[in-house]
């Protein structure tokens, strides 16, 4: 029997769970794009998506989604026959390579596997054979949601620095914005993209390209860009209608100036350390039920791990059939595997993940656990006990 009814809770990474004042902020009829309030709102939101990525440069906005801003960062800095070197660590770094090769830019994909972030001695390794500095920009993600592996960019800024390679460094933090702590500035990133409908809690549709001003100098001689994708006429718009290339995304405007209020209302601190003791409570919880069973986190090494995202590997089918059963009976929805596992496809479904970025506090992470922990229950997989005590004393200790 389904005892789904009542608030459903879309626990994957991304759409993420909507708070109710962005979604009142939406319910309105459209506004007049031409003067009045939407035109003088921008300034505001401009600033708002600046802080939330911690940078004083600029920042582009586009009516679409997150692979709509891939493509944008990448047709603003690169020229047909450049080189790009990517550092992947699941299968959303791949995704953003083969967007760069059909661009028609050389394409170096250097794996780091599932499990783990970029290890950084091999990243030297390969910048400083690169004597000629044929590699225009390094990519990456901060967090790769297909394995939720978290790298470390300030390390990796320092890895470019120490080499003395001038590759641009172009981070997809799609993922994590607004979820994990990023500081676009301090860290030393040229170009930072993400969209509105993860860590920024507004329905899917907008996305954002942050650059700095040598990411911009490249700009200049890119043969990429062109009308659509320019960053310079949104980033430095003659006018309301420049910012997206024609009418705004009126009501997601209303919706992510909402979001960006509460974000600002929270403290970007305090939303990040929110996350944080959220995911170090479900990290306890599958510590837990790994005690006495096949159920362990993706990635082994904490320091690695995203507060955003966070991937289960069980035995196959395993996976599914929890996820199924949850989706079916409790109301909650977790993330399916994407891209884990052997090449055979054989332990396909042996992988779920957890979403839990944006709007979402105790309540939702304890009853998402709890229903995990009735399918385990249900299902009959193994798993060891006090996983919800686990998680409970975990945020009674931190909050
Ligand atoms: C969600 C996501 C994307 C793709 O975003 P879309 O809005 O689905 O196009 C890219 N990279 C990462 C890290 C993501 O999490």
């Amino acid at each position: 029997m389904s005892l789904a009814n009542g608030r459903t809770y879309l626990a994957i990474p991304g759409p993420s769970a909507m708070p109710d004042r962005v979604l009142q902020a939406m319910h309105r009829p459209s506004p007049n794009i031409y003067e009045g309030e939407l035109v003088e709102m921008m300034p505001g939101i401009v600033a708002g998506l600046k802080a939330v990525a911690c940078t004083q440069h600029n920042v582009a906005i586009y009516v679409g989604n997150g692979h709509a801003a891939w493509e944008a960062s990448l047709a603003n800095v690169f020229s047909r026959g450049d080189k790009a070197l990517i550092l992947a660590t699941g299968m959303f770094s791949y995704s953003w390579a083969d967007m760069v090769r059909a661009m028609g830019i050389e394409v170096e994909i250097v794996d780091f596997g599932q499990s783990g972030p970029i290890d950084m001695a091999r990243a030297a390794d390969i910048l400083a054979r690169d004597a000629a500095h044929e590699y225009k920009a390094v990519l990456c993600t901060l967090v790769d949601t297909a394995t939720s592996v978290k790298n470390d960019i300030k390390a990796l800024r320092n890895v470019l620095d120490a080499v003395g390679h001038p590759a641009l460094l172009m981070v997809d933090g799609i993922a994590s914005i607004g979820c994990d702590r990023f500081e676009m500035d301090a860290w030393g990133v040229d170009v930072a993209v993400t969209g509105c409908q993860k860590g920024l809690m507004t329905p899917a549709g907008m996305s954002f390209v942050f650059f700095n001003d040598k990411a911009d100098a490249a700009r200049d001689s890119a043969n990429c860009v062109t009308h659509y994708w320019d960053w310079r006429p949104r980033a430095t718009p003659d006018g309301f209608w420049r910012y997206f290339d024609g009418t705004a995304p009126t009501h997601h405007l209303y919706g992510l100036r909402e979001a960006l209020a509460m974000i600002a209302e929270e403290g970007l601190e305090n939303v990040w350390r929110r996350h944080a003791v959220l995911t170090g409570a479900i990290w306890a919880a599958v510590d837990a039920w790994s005690a006495a069973g096949a159920i362990d986190l993706q990635v082994p090494n904490p320091a690695a791990r995203s507060h955003a995202v966070t991937c289960v590997a069980m035995q196959s089918p395993n996976a599914t059939r929890l996820r199924q059963w949850v989706e079916a009976h409790t109301g909650v929805t977790l993330g399916m595997n994407l891209g884990l596992g052997t090449e055979d496809g054989s332990d396909r479904d042996g992988y779920f993940r957890i979403g839990h970025m944006g709007h979402v506090n105790p309540h939702m992470v304890l009853g998402m656990l709890g229903s995990v922990e009735a399918a385990l229950i249900a299902c009959e997989i193994p798993h060891g006990p006090g996983a919800l005590t686990a998680a409970a004393e975990h945020i009674a200790k931190n909050a």
